[in-house]
């Protein structure tokens, strides 16, 4: 029989597929349990926008909408994005989730011989996206588990084509300041793209942060992203976005699948944009989840990261995977990390308070049994 791994390409043959958060219904049916919390995806614990859960509903009175292809275009997202942020709406291009957009950059500007640069410790679908295509990842290595962005300048070369950046960083929670990023930009030639990542910059209350928006007038080069999985709850819709020069934007326009969103987040992530009092809320409580984790960890004699995210980046100084294991049969899922070069950190997302409360609990018993790091 054929060895299909032969004919499969290059990139291709040796790459790992993504491993995303375990679903709560699989662990339900693996082990019987009846309460189980799920704390490994990043995803907002209060649910979608009430904005966007109305556009849907709305939109369901009419049925024969699901039959229609959406709009392949995203007029009407693309002009509420534009509205809210100032652009026109030739610098936007929708995606899939904005893992869609990554991987348009990818497929869009990346081949055989060039090279993609992301940090250590960086989301994992900037390697794969980059070896799917057939280049070659550069990894940068981290500083303090974050971005080094002067290594990651240093790290150019002639074949360098796009440098991908994630501020906040998954699975870290770690970011980096404007003036950095402004230093960074005056390093990198402006033939190379730079995509900064932004995935959970809604949930970031420093008004000092860099904001990519913001920004994105000073650089040809700059192609921001964001999504609607995080802080506006849309994370099963599959919906985000990015930013960048019109002529950018038209050549990801020309990879892109013709409906690739599909007519349920397109209205959905409508509403979620201009949902401001949802997004304060997801904030609120993931600022007070943060400092009721800060209170369990020093309880526990564990430290996490420094995280502008919606998750924590847990040091349990110890391997994880059977902390992984024994949190699973206490009904609790959190993310191991040992993927991104992380065995001994388990990310665990903010929850509610009570989810919170379950999973800390659970912690303590596990490691009651398990004993302290030898
Ligand atoms: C979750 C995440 C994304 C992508 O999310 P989508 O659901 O595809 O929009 C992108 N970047 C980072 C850093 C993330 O953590």
């Amino acid at each position: 029989m054929t060895d299909f791994i032969k004919q499969a390409n290059t990139g291709v043959r040796t790459l790992a597929p993504y491993q995303p958060g375990k679903p709560i219904d699989e662990l339900q049916r693996e082990l019987g349990l009846t309460r189980v919390v799920k704390l490994a995806s990043n995803e907002n614990p209060l649910g979608p926008s009430p904005l966007a859960l109305q556009a849907i509903t709305t939109m369901l009175t009419n049925p024969l909408e699901l039959a229609r292809y959406p709009d392949g275009n995203g007029f009407v997202l693309k002009a509420a994005i534009a509205q809210r942020f100032k652009l026109s709406a030739d610098q936007i291009v929708l995606g899939n989730g904005s893992n869609d957009v990554l991987e348009l950059v990818a497929r869009a500007f990346l081949s055989a011989g060039d090279e993609a640069i992301y940090a250590q410790h960086a989301f994992a679908v900037y390697p794969i996206a980059t070896q799917a295509a057939g280049a070659t990842g550069v990894c940068v290595p981290a500083k303090n588990f974050g971005h080094d962005l002067v290594a990651m300048a240093a790290a150019i070369t002639e074949r360098t084509k796009v440098i991908f950046l994630a501020n906040p960083n998954n699975p870290t929670g770690t970011w980096f300041e404007a003036d950095e990023f402004a230093r960074f930009m005056q390093q990198v030639p402006s033939h190379i793209i730079v995509l900064l990542d932004e995935a959970y910059g809604e949930f970031v209350s420093d008004p000092d942060a860099l904001d990519g928006l913001s920004v994105l007038s000073q650089y040809s080069n700059l192609v921001v992203s964001r999504t609607f999985a995080k802080a506006y709850g849309l994370a099963s819709l599959r919906v985000g976005y990015a930013v960048a020069s019109d002529v950018i934007i038209n050549i990801l326009n020309r990879v892109r699948q013709p409906f690739n969103v599909n007519s349920l987040a397109l209205v959905a992530a409508a509403a979620a944009l201009n949902d401001d009092d949802f997004v304060r809320r997801s904030r609120a409580l993931n600022d007070k989840g943060h400092q009721q984790w800060q209170a369990y960890l020093v309880d526990l004699g564990l430290s996490a990261l420094p995280s502008r995210g919606n998750f924590i980046c847990v040091d349990f100084k110890q391997a994880t995977a059977p902390i992984f294991d024994a949190l699973l049969r206490e009904g609790v899922i959190v993310r191991p990390v040992a993927n991104y070069g992380l065995p001994n950190h388990l990310r665990i997302s903010i929850g509610l308070t009570e989810e919170n409360a379950f999973a800390a609990e659970a912690i303590k018993r596990v490691l009651a049994v398990i004993g302290a790091p030898r």
